[in-house]
């Protein structure tokens, strides 16, 4: 059998890890059309701060480590065309533009996303930067230190501009975050949260600019100097745009089913409207546990499960992948947060009824001093108004409490309820938490909602 991957980041790498661990023997080709093999974009933010220093080891493989493990490893060679009835791709060899096809049994695409560009005057004036791949992670860092860089703007409050955010602001630049949304994270976190984070976040030197849609770009000797929304202009010597990503698929729309956004619909075992081709990770529309129905959930833990079913399924195990919850977690500042399934505030957006509680406490009992760790929990969960089913959660606080939302993720998965929930036995012990874990808690309080 001989497989075809195309993509070298999350999904990519899993499938041929997977394909490995399965049967070692099967003749595998992995593609990149990039000069760099495995970049993880997840690791940006530590490598912007400082706390990773090699830009080179943010990766999962390198070519010599596959190639020793009988993978066949093409960097800076791109797919740009399938032909599902011959089973062949073509392939350019952007080294040395050589161009040729390859033969395929089964084809894994892992195509990614590139970041969306604003449609604005001024769009392709100097210093307005994404972040995403190694490329941009590398001009981002020389503007952490570039001194003529004072007023740095970000575009889009998803955890990727925040990440920009706070990567800038501890470089010591002033920074502006501009959303059209009306509160920041908003599409991870209800105002109860993102209240707090906001205040911190500005206590930090990073004002948000809400609700506002970027209409230009100005800039001098072709350089931006500021970002003007339909309320206001924000002075920019950098502008970092994070306003959401495009599926790196339009060469594929005369080939396989693709949705509106060009996103390639798959079924549970990851195959394309061609069952010979697969596709795995943000170029793919994903099953949404809360709601059973196909959403966009760009996360490379998405990416990574798919790979390893794709790879199940293509060498002849039939497996279903489970739905996911959209599981996501990161720091500000001090704070910790995570987030699973639906919220209050994006629960519209789905035909649910929902209701929620939030509960506040402490994360150990109140005899533990803050000194030795304990610290206020922010904990909401959101649940369906009829059946008390278990749709979503939110944690935050200054002690690292986010792994409870793994709890919720695996509660959504296995649809249990508030009920369920309630009295679960969960472990006590002072040094970690309190007698009710504050997820019991929750659940009681909503049990008394339902009543
Ligand atoms: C700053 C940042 C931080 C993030 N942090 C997290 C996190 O903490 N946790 C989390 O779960 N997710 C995180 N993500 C999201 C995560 O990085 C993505 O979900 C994940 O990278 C998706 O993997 P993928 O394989 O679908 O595609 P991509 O990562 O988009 O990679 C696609 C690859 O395919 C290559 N390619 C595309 N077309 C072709 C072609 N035709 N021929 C050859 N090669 C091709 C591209 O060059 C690229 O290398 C983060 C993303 C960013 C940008």
């Amino acid at each position: 059998m001989k497989v075809i991957v195309v993509g070298s980041s999350h999904g990519g790498y899993e499938t041929v890890r997977g394909i490995l661990a399965e049967q070692p023997d099967t003749e595998i080709q992995w593609y990149e059309k990039g000069d760099f093999l495995s970049f993880l974009s997840c690791g940006m933010q530590l490598y912007l701060e400082g706390t990773v220093k090699d830009v080179n080891s943010v990766r999962y493989a390198t070519p010599k480590d596959m190639t020793a493990q009988g993978v066949h490893v093409f960097v800076e060679q791109e797919i740009t065309k399938v032909d599902p009835v011959a089973h062949t791709v073509h392939v350019v060899n952007h080294v040395t533009g050589a161009e040729r096809d390859e033969t395929y049994d089964k084809l894994v695409l892992s195509v990614g996303a590139v970041p969306f560009e604003l449609p604005v005057p001024g769009h392709d004036l100097k210093n307005i930067y994404a972040m995403r791949g190694r490329d941009w992670a590398i001009k981002l860092k020389a503007k952490t230190v570039d001194p003529d860089i004072k007023n740095v703007v970000i575009i889009g409050s998803g955890y990727i501009g925040i990440e920009a955010a706070e990567v800038f602001a501890k470089a010591g630049k002033h920074v502006t975050v501009i959303d059209l949304l009306p509160r920041l994270l908003s599409l991870y976190l209800d105002t109860e949260f993102t209240e707090v984070l906001t205040t911190e976040m500005a206590e930090h030197g990073i004002q948000a600019a809400t609700g506002q849609s970027v209409k230009s770009f100005a800039g001098a000797a072709g350089k931006v100097t500021k970002v003007v929304t339909d309320q206001g202009e924000y002075p920019a010597d950098l502008v970092v745009s994070a306003a959401g990503i495009r599926a790196n698929t339009a060469w594929l729309k005369d080939t396989i089913d693709l949705d509106a956004h060009g996103l390639i619909t798959i079924n549970d075992y990851l195959q394309t409207s061609d069952p010979d081709i697969f596709a795995v990770g943000d170029a793919t529309l994903v099953p949404f546990a809360p709601t059973g129905q196909a959403n966009r959930i760009a996360l490379a833990t998405n990416a990574r499960r798919q790979g390893r079913f794709a790879a199940k399924n293509l060498l002849g195990t039939k497996i279903a992948m489970p739905a996911v919850s959209g599981s996501s977690a990161l720091s500000v500042f001090d704070y910790h947060f995570a987030s699973t399934g639906i919220k209050a505030g994006t629960a519209k957006n789905f035909d649910l009824q929902t209701k929620s509680v939030l509960i506040t406490d402490t994360a150990q009992p109140k005899f533990v001093p803050t000194a030795a760790g304990n610290a206020k929990v922010w904990f909401k969960l959101t649940f369906d108004a009829a059946t008390g089913r278990i749709l979503g959660a939110q944690i935050m606080s200054k002690a690292n409490v986010t792994a409870n939302i793994n709890t919720i993720a695996l509660a959504i998965q296995a649809k249990l309820t508030v009920y369920d929930l309630a009295y679960t036995d969960f472990f006590f012990q002072p040094g970690f938490d309190r007698p009710w874990n504050i997820m019991n808690v929750a659940a009681q309080a909503a049990v008394k909602a339902l009543q």
